[in-house]
């Protein structure tokens, strides 16, 4: 049995750009060992080792006898490790090998899986028997170990007693992984263990009334959040949730006046049409979806097995539950009843210029009606624009396209205004019974990492977010390890990570850095995309992350992958469109809610930025730029996240269907790759991953040795072990109370074990 003698065995690193076999001989030589080939398709397959020769090894697959190319093979885990519950105890950890970990498991249903400190969660587009009392009760009395939300929600809520640490649950993953179901089933589990005051009940509530304002069918998910969640869940010295505080996103104003073909708009105005009573409906002139110009563009008005009739009532009884008034309600009703008939506000020409002016028929005089203004008061911002040229005042008429882009503009703003406004309403309800305990655990619901075929502003701003997420995640988990090793006495040097400050310097950084260079362009009055772009190009190639492409587009290398974004469009995207004359329209209206705007905008208009059009009415009329309040967000949220202790949890969505048992093993490695699972795996493992302790190592490998040793002491039996193993000292430690090995080395004991 000379051939089980490997030393070292191979260790095996094919992620990232890094692909290293200590020593692929020895490994490939090893006859009856499985191994991964890869098919045509890309798919890998599982096969057996019969001979290699030269360059070739013959392998079995599936009762067949191929001869492949023996580079090609990937070693496979020994059958004792299928299906293991975390991924740093594959002992060959290899792309195939920890895909088909997580296959194995997800058709198990066991959607969950370790990624060392990381949870991996599978969407399984189908009910699956893991939650609830029973569940909550197992984890809550720790009868379990097996991979589960609520075992991250469990820890994050004894931590937090524990070392008196505030805690967060950061859930990351693509559009339709699973990321709002996970953070529902956590808050379920903090609801279940922090409840009692009857404020638990409240915040569980919060989930449709956000969902009905943020969430829209898109082709990738029935229910896709349009915006960032971070809700903060406070606790009293008892441990029973005493208050929450939310804070959004930038909900995706866009959609609200256009959709693409197959998508719809914001689930609230189908529900509003369609579940409204006829008191209600005569009061806010609500007609039916398909007579709103918004609603009908798309060509989807409903959903499969979603009844939007039934979730209005839902959605109004959970209005009832965080004390949002009948009479806030009804106002939030009437602006969703203005801005569907803002959409179908028409225009007709009024001189030889092409200017325009709104019609004044009956959308018109609705929207004034809802919104508390004379016609006339709502027909000057959509017809005309002050204008600063010098020390002067001019008023501008506007053409067609000018006036509905203006429509549109003031519509987008309503909404998001009503947006932000609701979750203050909700966030003050929340607040009563909140006493500042210093307690808390949030849980952070964000767009993940996004690359298309066309990557466009939005994408822009989503992946700058994800690099700054992947920040904290690698210095967080870097940490954590190193505290292990420390604890246990083990030598250790510290290990060198991926770092992807320069990826975000290629952002932040002032004057020269994409952020700045887009805001300074987006000021300039003849700045185009394509001057954007030649900008970037000029300014930006001494940071290795950039690349300037052909035309309006550039390349980031971000920690997930390079991405091209294409400028179209970018400038136009970064400057806030609404006018300060739609501004002041909304200020001085009589409906219940100009305070909500005039805060909000006004909010804004404090610091400078763009928009060379929106110099009216003085230096207080320029608004922050889209992407300056998206950081400026994004740094507050950081703020926040930095002073807890985080626990991560990546969702992976298996298909592109939403249909349950199918697991396309290209997908679901992309998304591996993309937020940083395989990463985090394989540095974890550059480290020590494996650990045993002395006895266990003794009593399970110990048949192996060929002579005896002099004593029964589990440490000396061990390091006979791994004497005759040859086993090199740089590949493990043995520390105070266990031994700790790099990648690979028990595989190669079990394999011999098995063999013996
Ligand atoms: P987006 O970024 O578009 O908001 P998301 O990551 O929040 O997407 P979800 O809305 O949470 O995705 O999930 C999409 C759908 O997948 C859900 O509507 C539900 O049907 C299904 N799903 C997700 N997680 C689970 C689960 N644990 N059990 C059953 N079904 C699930
Ligand atoms: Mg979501």
């Amino acid at each position: 049995n000379q051939d089980a003698v490997a030393s070292p065995s191979p260790s095996v690193s094919v992620f990232g750009n890094e692909r290293r076999w200590a020593d692929t001989t020895s490994y490939n030589t090893k006859k009856k060992l499985q191994a991964w080939f890869q098919l045509a398709n890309g798919d890998w397959e599982l096969g057996k080792i019969i001979s290699t020769s030269g360059n070739e090894s013959v392998i079995t697959s599936d009762g067949k006898v191929l001869t492949v190319k023996s580079d090609s093979l990937v070693p496979a885990n020994p059958d004792i490790l299928d299906g293991v519950e975390d991924l740093m105890q594959l002992s060959y950890l290899n792309e195939p090998s920890v895909l088909y970990d997580l296959q194995y498991r997800y058709n198990q249903d066991m959607i969950y899986t370790k990624a060392g400190p990381v949870l991996v969660a599978i969407n399984p587009f189908k009910k699956v028997p893991l939650y609830g009392n029973d569940f909550i009760e197992a984890y809550r009395n720790k009868a379990t170990e097996n991979p589960h939300v609520y075992a991250i929600a469990d820890t994050a809520i004894r931590e937090m007693i524990r070392d008196e640490v505030n805690q967060s649950i950061i859930i990351s993953g693509e559009s339709g992984a699973g990321k709002t179901e996970t953070a529902k089933i956590a808050m379920q589990y903090l609801a279940a263990l922090g409840g009692g005051s009857g404020i638990e009940y409240e915040i569980l509530k919060t989930n449709p009334i956000l969902e009905a304002f943020g969430n829209a069918k898109t082709l990738r998910n029935d229910n896709s959040s349009r915006f960032g969640k971070l809700i903060e869940i406070n606790f009293s010295e008892t441990g029973k949730i005493s208050g929450a505080r939310i804070q959004t996103f930038t909900v995706e104003q866009s959609r609200v006046v256009q959709c693409m073909e197959g998508e719809r708009s914001y689930h609230i105005f189908y529900q509003l049409c369609a579940g409204a009573p006829s008191k209600l409906r005569d009061k806010l002139h609500l007609k039916s979806v398909n007579d709103y110009k918004y609603l009908r563009q798309s060509d989807c008005c409903s959903i499969d097995g979603v009844d939007d009739a039934v979730n209005f009532h839902i959605v109004k009884e959970a209005l009832d539950i965080v004390h949002v008034s009948m009479e806030d309600q009804e106002s939030v009703f009437a602006m969703l009843s203005a801005v569907l008939w803002l959409g179908n506000v028409s225009f007709t020409v009024i001189d030889s210029e092409n200017h325009v002016e709104p019609v004044a028929d009956e959308c018109l005089v609705t929207v004034a009606e809802l919104i508390g203004c004379k016609v006339e008061e709502l027909k000057l911002p959509l017809s005309t624009r002050k204008m600063r040229v010098g020390n002067d005042t001019i008023i501008q008429k506007l053409t067609l396209s000018q006036a509905m882009d203006t429509r549109d503009a003031l519509a987008k703003s309503i909404y998001a205004c009503l947006f932000e406004w609701l979750v203050e309403q909700i966030n003050k309800s929340l607040a009563v019974g909140k006493r500042r305990t210093g307690r808390s655990i949030s849980i952070l619901d964000i767009y993940g990492f996004e690359s298309f075929e066309r990557n466009s502003f939005e994408q822009f701003c989503i992946n700058y977010a994800n690099e700054r997420l992947q920040q904290h995640f690698n210095r967080h988990l870097f940490k954590l390890e190193q505290e292990e090793y420390i604890q246990d006495g083990i030598d250790w040097t510290k290990v060198d990570f991926e770092d992807n400050q320069d990826c975000l310097n290629l952002f932040e950084k002032k004057p020269l850095g994409l952020l700045s260079l887009l805001d300074e362009e987006s000021t300039f009055p003849n700045g185009t995309d394509l001057t954007f772009a030649n900008k970037l190009k000029q300014h930006l190639q001494s940071n290795s992350c950039f690349r300037g492409d052909r035309g309006k587009a550039f390349t980031v290398s971000h920690y997930a992958g390079e991405v091209t974004y294409d400028t179209t469009a970018f400038l136009e995207k970064n400057r806030d469109l609404l006018h300060m004359d739609s501004i002041q329209l909304l200020s001085s209206c009589s409906c219940h809610l100009p305070q909500i705007f005039a805060s909000n905008m006004l909010a804004q208009s404090e610091k400078s930025v763009v928009g060379p059009l929106h110099k009216a009415g003085g230096a207080d009329s320029q608004k922050l730029s889209v992407a300056t309040k998206f950081k400026g967000q994004l740094f507050q949220l950081m703020k926040r996240l930095e002073s807890t202790t985080p626990h991560f949890i990546r969702c992976i969505k298996p298909n592109n269907n939403q249909s349950p048992r199918s697991y396309n093993q290209g997908l679901v490695l992309q998304q591996l790759r993309c937020c940083g699972v395989l990463e985090v795996v394989r540095i974890s493992r550059s480290g020590f991953p494996t650990r045993m302790t002395h006895q266990k190592f003794a009593r399970r490998y110990g048949f192996l040795l060929l002579e005896n040793t002099n004593s029964q002491d589990p440490l000396s039996v061990s390091v006979a072990i791994l004497h005759q193993f040859g086993i090199l000292p740089e590949m493990y430690q043995v520390g105070y109370t266990k031994l700790f090995f790099r990648t690979g080395q028990i595989g190669m004991l079990e394999d011999t074990r098995n063999r013996t």
